[in-house]
């Protein structure tokens, strides 16, 4: 049931994977491939890859594969038809179905664009021509907005009448039901329709593919709520639209960053301002389904709220958005308490200057706060600092908040350790997230303590274990590892035939690690990978002979000199560029190691 496998297979092969996934995630190209930041789980180097010539995908982090349909169902959570339907309709191909119902539901929604689309026509002609519309096109004016404004973003007036919108539609041959459907208009008391939108200025809204879905409509009188939006319909779901989406979306994907506001003409004003990857919530706050969109396009969101509302939005919200899709907020500075339309009435060079200059979250609050305190006297300066360290406190990363102490200590001429403790006060109650090791298993005597980080050779050893299988191989051994977790990592990764085996059969701390690696590039320096694999098993040896030699030397164990010796012939072969004579003394340490830790 469905669409015809022929019709499948023609939009398989007319669609081109590198394009498709350009319009998602930025795209390099090295050698045959192409490469970026996967869409499908967050990572800050790019495993995502693709394969043009076969048209399929493949993520080294997070396994993600399959081909044009696969990615698009994934990237904008659609069912198979959906999918398809999407990219046929990219590359022209009409589909035919199995079934007459999904012709029909698809043509439904279809005809809902098309109401949608007319209306829009409609709104406009009369902002443009219609006497009655002198009022919208005043308020416009007022706010800096010419007719070419008013052309490039097909605003429209909605005139003060019952159902002028509805008889030109039926007009138009749109049946009651789509028109009703489609959120135009509703069936008033005497079964009449009635158009849903009276006296207001309109803002057509459109999908991120571009399809005509609803409006925001401003009033011009002071009766009812200033913004009314489309009702929810089959297709305007407010909480997965961005308004300006459909213009800005290319921009946001090149620049990494969405400029995010909170009305329509404020959106209008950064696009105008030469900031076109400005888009703007529909009438309902930021939300978890928004980031379902946005954390596919950018990474960077820059608040442009007015200063006051910046300052409030939740901290706590931010944080945790942060952290959960891996995005980073910023704050546009804009001058206290205005909108950016109204500053870009002004001075339209302070919007982009605004954005250009934005600060990280935290920095915008502190910096609001400090500007507003008295920070001349010493009690003044004691109180903002009081107040500075709850800010700081809320931010859940130990690392961030340090950094932001130890700035604060400086700015307020203040101890940082007085204010470190006034920052774990504003914490306490809460727990320290700070993973820990497990103790037991801390299994080796020469490990590194607890807790303490992976050693860099030894991380690079297993990113070379992960991407390059074949030529690690039997270069590289379990006992080279000094770190009882990359130890772990690299037997199971070793013992396993499939990579995907290495994770599931892997106890959750390993597996995570397993899987870092696995979006992380092994550290390469133009050479061929025969050399780097020799680099890395060298300097793994070397590290782990010295501790070896280490803890020799403080039991006094009497073979130290005759290790010392052989880790003296790699480091020098190593340093007259002899790699291949250093790898020779680093097998022989290997075994060195192997017997020594077979005598403990
Ligand atoms: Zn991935």
């Amino acid at each position: 049931m469905g669409i015809l496998d022929e019709d499948v297979a023609r939009v398989r092969e007319a669609t081109d994977l590198v394009a498709l996934a350009g319009e998602h995630l930025a795209l390099k190209r090295i050698g045959r491939r192409y490469t970026g930041l996967c869409p499908f789980h967050t990572e800050k180097s790019p495993s995502f890859t693709i394969n043009p010539e076969l048209g399929v995908y493949y993520c080294f982090g997070c396994q993600a594969r399959g081909d044009a349909i696969t990615f698009i169902r994934e990237v904008e959570h659609l069912d198979f038809v959906e999918a398809v339907e999407r990219l046929s309709a990219r590359a022209g191909i009409t589909l035919r179905y199995d079934d007459a119902s999904f012709s029909k539901e698809r043509a439904r929604k279809q005809r809902l664009h098309e109401a949608v689309t007319e209306s829009i026509g409609f709104y406009h002609r009369l902002l443009l021509d219609d006497d009655e519309a002198g009022g919208a096109r005043r308020y416009l004016r007022g706010r800096g907005f010419d007719g070419d404004a008013v052309r490039k973003f097909s605003l429209g007036f909605a005139p003060d009448s019952y159902d002028r919108l509805s008889v030109h539609l039926q007009q138009s041959k749109f049946s009651r039901d789509d028109i009703v459907a489609a959120g135009l208009a509703f069936v008033n008391k005497s079964n009449r329709l009635q158009d849903s939108f009276r006296a207001r200025l309109m803002f057509p809204i459109w999908d991120g593919r571009g399809e005509a879905v609803g409006f925001g409509g401003r009033t011009l009188t002071d009766q009812g709520p200033k913004y009314k939006n489309s009702a929810e319909t089959p297709i305007y779901h407010k909480s997965r639209l961005l308004y300006g989406l459909n213009w800005a979306k290319g921009e946001i994907v090149a620049r990494g960053e969405v400029v995010l506001c909170e009305g329509y003409t404020d959106v209008m004003a950064f696009h105008l301002a030469g900031v076109p990857n400005a888009v703007a919530t529909c009438g309902t706050a930021l939300a978890d389904d928004h980031f379902a969109i946005l954390k596919n396009l950018a990474r960077k969101i820059t608040l442009a709220y007015d200063a006051d509302a910046a300052g409030q939005a939740a901290a706590e919200r931010c944080y945790t958005w942060e952290q959960r899709f891996e995005v980073q907020f910023q704050v546009a500075d804009l001058s206290k308490g205005r909108d950016p339309a109204d500053v870009w009435k002004d001075d339209p060079a302070e919007l982009a200057r605004a954005v250009g200059d934005a600060t990280p979250f935290l920095e915008f609050r502190i910096d609001r706060l400090l500007d507003a305190a008295d920070i001349v006297g010493l009690e003044g300066r004691a109180r903002a600092a009081e107040q500075a360290a709850a800010l700081i406190g809320e931010h859940p990363s130990d690392l961030v908040r340090d950094q932001y102490v130890m700035s604060l200590a400086g700015r307020l001429d203040i101890d940082a350790d007085r204010l470190r403790s006034a920052v774990a006060r504003s914490r306490a109650g809460e727990r320290q997230t700070l993973r820990e090791r497990d103790p037991e298993d801390g299994r080796s005597g020469t490990g590194p303590a607890p807790g303490q980080a992976v050693d860099r050779r030894e991380l690079d050893a297993l990113r070379w274990a992960i991407h390059a299988p074949e030529i690690v191989g039997s270069r590289i051994d379990a006992a080279m590892f000094a770190d009882p977790l990359a130890r772990t990592a690299f037997e199971a990764l070793a013992g396993a035939d499939e990579f995907l085996d290495a994770i599931g059969g892997s106890a959750p701390e390993v597996a995570a690690l397993i899987e870092r690696l696995a979006v992380e590039d092994p550290e390469a320096s133009g050479e061929d990978q025969e050399t780097l694999v020799r680099h890395v098993v060298v300097n793994l040896v070397d590290a782990s002979s010295r501790r070896l030699l280490e803890s020799m030397l403080r039991t006094g164990d009497e073979r130290s000199p005759a290790l010392k010796a052989l880790i003296d012939v790699l480091v020098s072969e190593r340093d007259a560029g002899d790699w291949k004579a250093a790898e020779v003394a680093a097998e022989q340490l290997v075994g060195w190691q192997t017997d020594v830790a077979e005598w403990r």
